[in-house]
């Protein structure tokens, strides 16, 4: 039913040299379903070996038959949707719906890379001398070492593996040892749609032994990481130290705007529906909530109602709108968030404690009035837990809204193209979203600026992050 996670190195399916280290729980009963091989120093070098002789041949595929092989991918994807997505709640917790949603969003990025791959374009500069000609052109950085996390376990894997093979490159992916087997089965889509040998390999296992050993090996030219802004500035460090290409997706602390010129209702519970979503656990999600004070006793009612109407349980059972937090450390973590703000001076509206003692559930959350001294106004919480403050002045606002390192992702929600206009221009984060959630699209860019990292997974830019541009001069009067 739950399937033992192998690496995937050159080819072939492996348990790895020391075999199936390491459990994977389900965070709906805190019991064991599986298993998954953590890679040795051995396996990582059949790995590289694999990738750097893989990328000799993979890169001189046409574009147009990698497109191919790539959109052939997304279709194993699509019908396996159903059984990946069976694999991802049991591992991961989310609602059934979020987890189909998730593989058949990856199977969308998927074909949006493969045609992405025809068109890595050069230009003809104009000579200042006859007879001369001046190329641009793109080529594939090289071999890609991906580090990706649990909360998306397919998703967060997808846009870099697709990115990299569009261009040319080849990946060693380093999944998330605590949803490994849906992120194993994305892999099972390319390889079985008849990937060469090399070109993808995924590994798993101790993860700052592997960044350790992978970032500064000589074959590998380029690293992606998504997860914390703590391990990502470590991992730029060392990327930094060895001059290897590298694209951050760090964490982010979403101002979640609320003017007086809109229904508050209406909106309260459009947040509701994106802020519960994978549990809270999303790098993009609404997470300070700034209400204009004239509309916040309507707003913190009606989203209060919404948090406490949302059905929470296994993410198997039908109805179930919002599943346990992924780890026991998210629940900690959650715990210990609301005991600081209520030791600040905050009020709980609802919610508040952990569901039961089986497997690791949270209620949905509201606090008001929280201080900005409490941590969760400058801490991401990555949970389901909502601090709403307000304000009246568009000023301390927006000093408010930019107040903190991060710079991920902002939303709001006003009737005026003016105040639209001017808090686009304002606030400081790599997305704004306005009077609407979706920002994902696999065709728009995707990615933070400051401490949220840079670089972006999305649109045209996602592949520019794997083509190195060459000038070529030639003098054909010679
Ligand atoms: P963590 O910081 O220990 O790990 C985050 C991710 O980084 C995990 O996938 C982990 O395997 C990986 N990682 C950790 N150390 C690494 C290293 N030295 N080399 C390579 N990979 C390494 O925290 P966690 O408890 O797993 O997650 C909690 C925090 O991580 C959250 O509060 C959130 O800020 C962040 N996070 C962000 C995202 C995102 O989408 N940006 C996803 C997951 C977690």
């Amino acid at each position: 039913m739950y399937p033992d996670t192998r690496l995937h190195i050159d080819g072939a399916w492996t348990a790895g040299s020391t075999g199936f280290d390491e459990a994977v729980l389900n965070p709906a009963t805190a019991a064991e379903i599986g298993r998954v091989a953590h890679a040795t120093t051995a396996d990582l070098d059949r790995a590289l070996e694999a990738a750097d002789r893989a990328f000799k041949t993979w890169r001189k595929v046409p574009a147009y038959d990698r497109s191919k092989l790539m959109r052939k991918a997304a279709g194993l994807l699509r019908e396996r949707a159903d059984n990946i997505a069976r694999i991802m709640t049991l591992e991961q917790g989310k609602p059934l719906a979020e987890a189909r949603a998730e593989t058949m969003a990856a199977a969308d990025i998927i074909e949006w890379f493969a045609e992405e791959a025809r068109r890595a374009y050069g230009r003809i500069v104009p000579p200042r001398f006859a007879g001369t000609q001046q190329l641009v052109t793109r080529e594939p950085v090289g071999p890609v070492a991906a580090f990706t996390p649990w909360n998306f376990p397919i998703n967060q894997v997808v846009r870099k593996v697709s990115a990299a093979l569009a261009a040319g490159c080849t990946i060693i992916v380093k999944g998330p040892e605590e949803t490994p087997a849906s992120c194993a089965e994305l892999i099972r889509a390319y390889v079985d749609a008849g990937l060469p040998a090399g070109v993808v390999n995924l590994v798993y296992g101790v993860p700052a032994e592997i960044s350790a050993y992978l970032i500064p090996h000589p074959v590998i030219r380029k690293i992606s990481f998504t997860g914390s802004t703590a391990v990502g500035k470590q991992l730029a460090a060392l990327a930094g130290q060895h001059m290897k290409l590298a694209t951050m997706e760090l964490g982010g602390h979403a101002p979640a705007i609320v003017f007086d010129d809109v229904d508050a209702g209406r909106v309260a519970k459009a947040l509701a529906a994106q802020k519960f979503r994978n549990a809270g656990q999303v790098c993009v999600s609404p997470t300070r909530f700034l209400v204009h004070e004239a509309v916040a006793d309507r707003f913190v009612d009606d989203f209060t109602q919404a948090a406490a109407a949302l059905q929470v349980g296994n993410g198997l059972d039908d109805g179930v709108q919002m599943g346990p937090l992924a780890n026991s450390r998210r629940v900690d973590a959650m715990e210990a968030l609301v005991a600081d703000a209520l030791a600040n001076g905050a009020t709980l509206r609802t919610g508040g404690e952990r569901i039961g003692n089986t497997g690791y559930f949270f209620k949905p959350t509201v606090l008001t009035g929280v201080p900005l001294s409490a941590r969760i106004m400058s801490e991401e919480p990555f949970g389901p837990v909502v601090p709403v403050a307000t304000f009246s002045d568009y000023d301390a606002l927006i000093a408010e809204a930019n107040r903190l390192p991060y710079g991920l992702a902002a939303y709001a929600y006003t009737s005026s193209a003016r105040t639209a206009a001017n808090l686009s221009a304002d606030i400081e984060s790599g997305m704004i979203s306005i009077n609407q959630g979706a920002l994902a699209l696999p065709e728009v860019p995707f990615g933070g600026i400051k401490d949220s990292g840079h670089g972006s997974e999305g649109g045209s830019e996602a592949i520019e992050a794997y083509l190195n541009t060459k000038f070529v001069a030639h003098n054909t009067a010679f």
